[in-house]
């Protein structure tokens, strides 16, 4: 049975019914955070939860601290009874779907975690604010659901790459579990915005999943960082309607040295008819002067 909470007397109820026992076998509590408008990628994190715990919680919050503009809070889409359907057929256990006033009770948050410098990178100079607030609305999530783990996506690898950060520098005991993109048949990674795009659009948007293969295979191929690079700000430089706003490569923990071989993360924002669009992809820089092994051969 899936139960909606709204308050946090109930989800304190909810909480403590669905995890009654003792210490030792009292059931695990998985939580999925989100803002709704559920699809394939947020179903496979609420899978990843079901499978590792025996609770499976998912949050709905459309949380306004983290939009810099009001007019991409107002056009969010808010689809709940789709959702709720969405939550029953995935045996979700517990929807914690509070308004703004329960969320922030007399007003606006006075108090924030402020993400730090990771945040003025990427996503951040055109985004001011949002890891700020995406960072205090997780805090909140985590110390009102007290999970035993939380999952996100790597699609907002930047995001969840911060989330780790803040759970190791404050110590928590959650374990933030990261789990892959879901594409849709095209490549194009799933996103809440996605149904903003035309047909037109939508092939548009393509170019980016593109320029993420072509890039992996540059590295598999046993191209440097420049080269890898190259490959895939190609394939962008090719598609006038893709509105490029940062491709970087980064190592796989965001911070600015990236070392000549080994793991690294390559992340891509464009603007496309206006909806802004990010994907990412994991790459592996082979060491100069190795024998690549050609991607259609792995
Ligand atoms: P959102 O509702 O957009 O805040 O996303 C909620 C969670 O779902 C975040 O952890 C996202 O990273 C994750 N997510 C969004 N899109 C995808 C996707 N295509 N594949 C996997 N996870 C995703």
């Amino acid at each position: 049975m899936t139960e909606v909470v709204r308050t946090r007397d109930e989800l304190a109820q909810a909480r403590s019914r669905l995890l009654a026992g003792t210490d030792e076998d009292r059931p695990k509590l998985g939580l999925v955070p989100t803002m709704g408008a559920l699809h394939a990628g947020h179903a496979t994190l609420i899978e990843a939860a079901r499978s590792e715990c025996q609770v499976a919680a998912v949050s709905i919050f459309v949380n306004p601290m983290q939009f810099s503009q009001e007019s991409d809070l107002a056009r969010y889409p808010r689809p709940f009874e789709d959702d709720l359907a969405r939550c029953v057929e995935l045996g979700v256990d517990l929807i914690w779907a509070p308004d703004v006033d329960v969320m922030y009770p007399g007003g606006p948050a006075q108090v924030w975690v402020t993400a730090g410098a990771l945040a003025n990178q990427l996503e951040g100079p055109s985004r001011p604010g949002h890891f700020d607030g995406v960072l205090t609305v997780v805090t909140k999530l985590l110390t009102t659901v007290r999970p035993d783990r939380a999952y996100f996506g790597e699609k907002d690898y930047q995001q969840l790459t911060l989330i780790r950060r803040m759970v190791a520098d404050f110590g928590g005991d959650v374990l933030i579990r990261g789990v892959p993109t879901v594409r849709d048949a095209d490549g194009l990674a799933l996103s809440s915005r996605n149904v903003f795009l035309s047909v037109n659009g939508r092939r548009a948007a393509l170019n980016l999943g593109a320029a993420l293969r072509k890039a992996r295979f540059a590295a598999s191929s046993g191209g440097t960082a420049a080269e890898v690079l190259s490959a895939a700000g190609t394939v962008l430089a090719g598609a006038p309607d893709v509105q490029v706003e940062y491709l970087e490569l980064r190592d796989p923990d965001l911070s600015p040295t990236l070392p000549a071989h080994g793991p690294a993360r390559l992340l891509v924002a464009a603007t496309v008819e206006g909806v802004r669009l990010i994907d990412n992809t994991a790459v592996e820089l082979t060491p100069a002067g190795s024998d690549p092994t050609p991607a259609e051969s792995r």
